[in-house]
């Protein structure tokens, strides 16, 4: 069968979703975002041999994105893990039901539907004008927990990408004063499952594009009548204007995110500050009082100590040179310490 002809039967008779007609980009950009998931994965053991995962389906282009890489890499992969798709249909007013087990079913993925009114009860606690995302999510979160136990499955995975992460640093830090985003992996509060994010590396451009090339079936985010999180659209808006002026930068501030030196920062909970002393020894993740020089060009050597004054000359850099330096600056800080 011509690829004109298996759209046409999938459409017409399977009344399935059809595979869409991929351009060389949009398979380029597959490969892409299969290899980049798979190394999230990899990366971060979230998938192991045996394991039943539970993908979230809320119907948006994430959601979609997620599901199709983790059946690309289920088909690939050595480990056997079973695939669940769970859409929780959360009640709102017009959700267009027939929208996902149509496309579930059309995909051949075990799936369930799962039918909680919970817009009806934030409706009714969350006076009208105020934020309703908080207790929705909360409600939802406990749906979710409920049927992964009933569905026997031990890990949960969710549609969070990149974008997602660093939204969430920002938002965290602008109006929480943490330093918290969201892990790729997290146990639940009691123990019984994992939250994985394979998408962690996976830019929100590229996952819109991709949603874009494969035509999913996407359900409008906007039904619950909430109002758009402001704070988060302040914070999308602001790390995109920097992508803009720096391309690169939102690279940048993710792999800090990834590579975190708690003696740097000022959290006495993840660095025993109270009990740091001069060691005597050099710490390869700290700072050195004088940085070697990179270029070999020259540096700064402590020549005397009068009165009041300290004194440093410039000199050419030599393996010599920084040996004696090291003795010397070891030897003024036995002296310091001992004059503590
Ligand atoms: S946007 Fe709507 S559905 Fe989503 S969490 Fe907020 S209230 Fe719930």
């Amino acid at each position: 069968m011509t690829g004109a002809a298996v759209r046409v039967y999938c459409w017409v008779v399977m009344n399935a979703p059809f595979p869409p007609q991929r351009s060389r980009t949009l398979i380029r950009l597959q490969d892409h975002l299969q290899a980049t998931t798979g190394r999230a994965i990899g990366d971060y053991g979230m998938i192991a041999d045996g394991d039943t995962v539970m993908v979230c389906m809320s119907g948006g282009k994430d959601s979609h994105a997620l599901l199709d890489l983790l059946l690309a890499l289920q088909r690939r992969a050595p480990a056997r893990f079973r695939l669940i798709a769970v859409n929780v249909d959360q009640k709102q007013p017009n959700f267009p039901e027939h929208v996902l087990p149509q496309y579930l079913e059309g995909l051949g993925v075990d799936y369930r539907i799962v039918e909680a009114d919970t817009y009806s009860v934030v409706r009714e606690k969350i006076p009208v004008g105020k934020t309703t995302c908080s207790l929705c999510s909360r409600l939802r979160r406990g749906v979710i927990y409920r049927v992964a136990r009933e569905l026997g499955a031990n890990k949960i995975a969710l549609g969070h990408h990149r974008d997602d992460v660093l939204e969430t640093l920002f938002l965290n830090l602008f109006f929480g004063g943490r330093m918290k985003s969201m892990p790729p992996k997290l146990a639940t509060d009691s123990g019984e499952f994992v939250v994985i994010r394979p998408l962690y590396y996976c830019t929100e451009k590229d996952i819109a594009a991709y949603a874009r090339g494969m035509q999913f079936p996407i359900i409008p985010c906007d039904l619950c009548g909430s109002q758009e999180n402001l704070k988060r659209r302040t914070i999308k808006d602001m790390l995109q204007g920097w992508e803009r002026e720096t391309p690169g930068r939102l690279d940048n501030i993710f792999r800090g995110v990834q590579n975190v030196t708690p003696s740097h920062l000022g959290d006495p909970g993840l660095y025993d500050f109270l009990g740091l002393t001069p060691g005597g020894q050099a710490d390869p993740d700290g700072d050195t009082l004088f940085d070697p020089p990179n270029d070999k060009e020259g540096f700064l050597r402590l020549e005397r100590s009068e009165g009041t004054r300290i004194h440093f000359v410039r000199r050419q850099w030599s393996a010599e040179a920084t040996a004696v330096d090291a003795a010397e600056l070891a030897a003024a800080s036995g002296r310091a310490a001992g004059q503590d």
